[in-house]
């Protein structure tokens, strides 16, 4: 069983939990990558969206987050 993970922005090892509070990430740096990465294509989703509600007809049920 491997006792570490590969960091999924940058590939390399990062160390286990109890002392890496940036887990799964190798560094706080990494996971800041990776937050971005996610809240930016929220950003696009959310926004294609907004314009989509913002137009939708009778029988739209979605709700925004
Ligand atoms: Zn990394």
């Amino acid at each position: 069983m491997a006792r570490t993970l590969d960091c999924p922005i940058c590939g390399r090892a990062a160390a286990p939990r109890p002392g890496n509070r940036a887990w799964p990430f190798c560094s706080d740096r990494c996971r800041l990558v990776d937050l971005g990465k996610w809240l930016g294509e929220e950003y696009r989703v959310a926004g294609e969206r907004a314009g989509d509600g913002a137009d939708r007809g009778p029988g739209g049920e979605e709700e925004e987050p």
